[in-house]
């Protein structure tokens, strides 16, 4: 028999980086290459950008509705970034853990922060460009932002590295194969760790 039948624990990816770290086309690399990993979609209070889809990019709700949900207990954890709330649905973790996936999500420092606290098993992925320079100018040529907002955005990646040793890996992306291999390989050895398999032997000796 194969080892795929014996059954694995999935666990959370957080991947984290300031804006401008490459993430989203990463996290696009890695869900196009496993099939076992599906991406939480947060809800969000901030208005949609550019071509965003409610449901696909976000679930966008206005500030009423995700406060009842937090009244719900409905967030595995939420935060505030920017002045908008952003929250992690404890249900589609759930749901996704019972049927033997593995979840990736694209959340803050706070939130990590926050996931810690629970019993999730976590693996948290940072991503950096690789120096400051170069945080600012490619923040500044995606040219979405105002001036304000760019210096508000390197103010937080600052002080989101300072918490850095809360992570288990550093990717820098100063080449996007390079990252993008980096990431896919972290994940893939993580899942082959012993302790995430159940009953080894017994599954090996006595298959169903
Ligand atoms: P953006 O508005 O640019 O899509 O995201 C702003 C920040 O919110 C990013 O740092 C992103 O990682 C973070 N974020 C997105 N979803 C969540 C979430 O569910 N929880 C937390 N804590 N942060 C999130």
């Amino acid at each position: 028999m194969s080892l795929t039948q014996i059954s694995e624990n999935p666990f959370l990816i957080v991947i984290s980086a300031p804006s401008g770290g490459g993430k989203s086309t990463i996290l696009e690399r890695v869900l196009n290459d496993f099939d076992n990993i599906r991406y939480s979609i947060s809800s969000t209070t901030r208005k949609p950008r550019g071509d965003e889809v409610d449901g696909v990019d976000y679930f966008f709700l206005d500030n009423a509705e995700f406060e009842a949900k937090i009244e719900e207990n409905e967030f595995l954890e939420y935060a505030n970034v920017f002045g908008n709330y952003y929250g992690t649905s404890r249900k589609f973790i759930q749901s996704s853990f019972d049927e033997g996936k593995f979840v990736i999500m694209d959340i803050d420092v706070q939130g990590c922060l926050k996931l810690e606290l629970t019993e999730c098993p976590l693996v948290k992925i940072f991503l950096l460009p690789p120096n400051a320079e170069e945080l600012e100018s490619r923040l500044r040529k995606r040219g979405t932002d105002s001036r304000e907002v760019i210096e508000k955005r390197l103010n937080t990646a600052r002080q989101e590295l300072e918490l850095i040793d809360h992570y288990d890996y550093l990717v820098v992306n100063d080449d996007l194969e390079k990252a993008v291999y980096a990431v896919k390989n972290i994940i893939w050895a993580e899942m082959h760790k012993v302790s995430r398999y159940n009953d080894i032997y017994h599954s090996f000796y006595n298959p169903k």
